[in-house]
């Protein structure tokens, strides 16, 4: 798990592609994020990589010849990492395969494509690793006593739902659900009225681990293939109702997006960080530690949410930052997720979805989440052109962006992860 820098980390390395030597761009080469596109409706989706304002398309550049990104993602570490350098080498400034891969129209338009899910999501699992998150929720129900007293031991985890989990850019209905207001003594159906996005990444399983066989920490990451952004919409006011004594359900299952835009651990290497408990805190099970982990197990990388109303949207606005924060401060690393999710013997497998959970900073205004932006709803938030929001309204649309950057390393980015929301369905009220 140290940082394995080489020589497609140098941030002096520049491309033949114009658009990804702009300072500006999350796709400069040193990055090369993978995703799943197609030409056209009729056409097969392909395997790409994010260069500038282009994809290469990994197959017309006879780089793999296949079209499954599940297999990619199961060959391994040391396999992908050889994948990187040949990509990195053929689209650097003055390389052999230019002439070649234009001639066989290898790079498309980002703008003129059709992007999927990056891979066939398989199971997915959901954690709570900020602890900032789960102690600002904790408190609106347990003033005195935010923290459970698993928190510092377990990372805690759900298993979720991946049938709908969907793309960025996919328009989804505000759910409707079963509510209990609290002076009411029944419940009612209807639509959510405190809907809610999560501010979250998701770690995207590569190689297997046979059934019955843990992970050891030391290896851990050797089972990812990257991260990506995810935003896990929840409805507020179904959640407390449905939540106990089995977890997450309904409030939850309805809509999960995910960014086109897997940005591989090798890609994250220069931005790795060490990983630190607070004095005083119990340090981690044996099998939850190891000094490798403790030296760089966690990744400096910033998320923001925003969000564009429909009257933005009318006005020409691109929108408002709501909050930002950064992946260091999680309580738990990818690593630990892994060793602890197969400690049982648990098998992970290619394409399994692991929610990193609503990532929330120490500050209040680096929540993500309205929840804990508005204190349960209770304070509004004031938007700049005098809309104001408690929770999402039909027609908003949250965009989750995230970024990393420091001295000496170029700075690379995510893309968007965005969703609207549309009026809920009136087929329960008609009955
Ligand atoms: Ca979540």
């Amino acid at each position: 798990m140290m940082a394995l820098l080489d020589d497609t980390h140098d941030p002096t390395l520049e491309s033949w592609i114009e658009s990804a030597n702009d300072s500006n761009t999350d796709f400069p080469i040193q990055n090369l994020p993978f995703g799943r596109f197609r030409r056209a409706a009729d056409m097969d989706w392909r395997i790409g990589v994010a260069i500038g304002d282009q994809i290469l398309d990994l197959r017309r550049a006879r780089l793999i010849s296949g079209y499954d990104m599940n297999q990619l993602m199961s060959l391994g570490r040391e396999a992908q990492r050889a994948l990187r350098l040949a990509i990195s080498q053929g689209l650097r400034r003055g390389s052999a395969q230019q002439p070649e891969w234009e001639e066989r129209e290898a790079l498309v338009a980002s703008a003129s494509v059709e992007m999927a899910l990056p891979c066939q999501i398989g199971d997915y699992t959901d954690f709570y690793t900020s602890i900032h998150h789960a102690t600002a929720v904790g408190k609106l129900f347990r003033p005195d006593n935010p923290l459970l007293p698993n928190y510092k031991w377990v990372p805690i985890g759900y298993h979720g739902r991946s049938s709908s989990i969907i793309p960025s850019g996919t328009d989804f209905r505000r759910p409707l659900g079963q509510t209990r207001a609290a002076d009411a003594t029944v419940p009612m159906v209807g639509p959510s009225r405190r809907l809610d996005y999560e501010l979250e990444l998701a770690a995207l399983v590569g190689k297997r681990n046979p059934l019955g066989e843990a992970v050891p920490i030391g290896e851990a990451e050797e089972h990812l293939f990257g991260l990506a952004l995810f935003n896990d919409w929840s409805a507020r006011d179904i959640q407390p109702w449905e939540y106990q004594p089995l977890g997450p359900f309904l409030s939850k299952n309805f809509a999960s997006t995910l960014s086109p835009w897997v940005v591989t651990l090798d890609a994250l290497a220069p931005f790795r960080v060490p990983y630190q408990r607070p004095a005083g805190d119990p340090d981690p099970l044996p099998y939850l530690d190891s000094k490798a982990n403790r030296e760089a197990g966690a990744f400096d990388i910033m998320l923001e949410v925003w969000l564009q109303t429909a009257a933005m949207r009318a006005a020409g606005s691109p929108g408002e930052r709501l909050s930002r924060c950064n992946y260091r401060d999680a309580y738990w690393t990818l690593a630990q997720l892994v060793a602890h999710h197969t400690v049982n013997g648990c098998n992970l497998q290619p394409g399994d979805l692991l929610g990193s959970g609503t990532l929330s900073g120490p500050q209040p205004d680096e929540a993500g989440s309205l929840l804990e932006l508005t204190a349960g709803g209770k304070r509004l938030i004031e938007l700049a052109n005098g809309e104001s929001r408690s929770f999402l309204e039909d027609g908003d649309k949250v965009s989750l962006r995230a970024f990393c950057e420091r001295p000496g390393a170029r700075r690379i980015g995510f893309g968007e992860c965005a969703g609207t929301v549309l009026p809920a369905s009136t087929t329960v009220e008609r009955r």
